[in-house]
């Protein structure tokens, strides 16, 4: 009997033995993104593919001007005779801004517009589009203003700049340059290859065709919050340009 029971213990101290080694790996905690390379696998929504081979990363030109937080507010501050269809145009660029920041993120990076709020509430929006008139010099239709922490300030303007040639101002145009500024606004440079580009961030629109909120884009911006994907310190974002090819 005693020494059929050896077996058995050796057996079980094997188990023992096995088990120790085994579970502290299998419960090693996910990783919750890298801070480099690819970032799709962060991100919860399928966005179409754009033609930029990469992004910029704005704080790589501009130390400081990212994000420490995540519910992020925008307000519109428009001049007096702005039409009710140019406001519409800038409101809805926000709105998909903020459904797409929802979709892929999974609520964790939210952007919340507080125009028509209490005035103190717009006062201290994180990011301000304001919509002037004749803002900037000829060919200009947006332009982000980056302070020492994020880029909160979007000048747009409300006339047409006679060099960009689309008389009238269609508000379907002016949404799109809001699109654009607010993207520069979370993080966003511009695409690498600037001219043939219609990704959002590219200048290859309209000429090429409508601008392309992508993939990228959002691969970029969570390259962009890597401090929170990682579940790390804040961290300013690595290195660019992003890789559009990754995923
Ligand atoms: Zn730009």
């Amino acid at each position: 009997m005693r020494i059929k029971r050896i077996p058995i213990i050796v057996f079980i101290l094997a188990a023992l033995v096995l088990s120790v080694l085994i579970v502290p790996s299998s419960v090693q905690a996910k990783p919750r993104g890298p801070s480099t390379g690819n970032t799709a696998s962060v991100v919860t929504c399928h966005l179409p593919e754009s033609n930029a081979e990469g992004l910029e990363i704005l704080s790589n030109y501009y130390p400081g001007y990212w994000w420490d937080h995540t519910d992020l507010t925008i307000a519109v501050q428009a001049h007096p005779n702005a039409s009710e269809d140019q406001l519409e145009a800038i409101h809805e660029a926000i709105a998909t801004w903020s459904e797409v920041l929802d979709k892929c993120f999974d609520g964790a990076i939210t952007l919340t517009d507080v125009t028509g709020t209490l005035k103190s509430e717009q006062k201290a929006a994180d990011i301000v589009v304001h919509y002037v008139p004749r803002a900037g010099g000829v060919v200009f239709g947006g332009y982000a203003i980056c302070g020492d922490h994020g880029c909160p300030n979007i000048l747009v303007r409300s006339d047409l700049p006679p060099s960009l040639d689309r008389d009238p101002y269609e508000p379907e145009y002016l949404g799109w340059v809001t699109l654009h500024e607010i993207g520069h606004a979370l993080g966003l440079g511009h695409a690498t290859n600037l001219l043939e580009s219609t990704d959002l961030m590219g200048y290859g629109w309209p000429d090429l065709g409508d601008p392309v909120l992508s993939d990228c884009d959002i691969d970029a911006l969570a390259f962009v919050f890597a401090w929170l994907f990682e579940g790390s310190d804040l961290h300013p974002p690595a290195e660019g340009p992003y890789d559009c090819s990754l995923d």
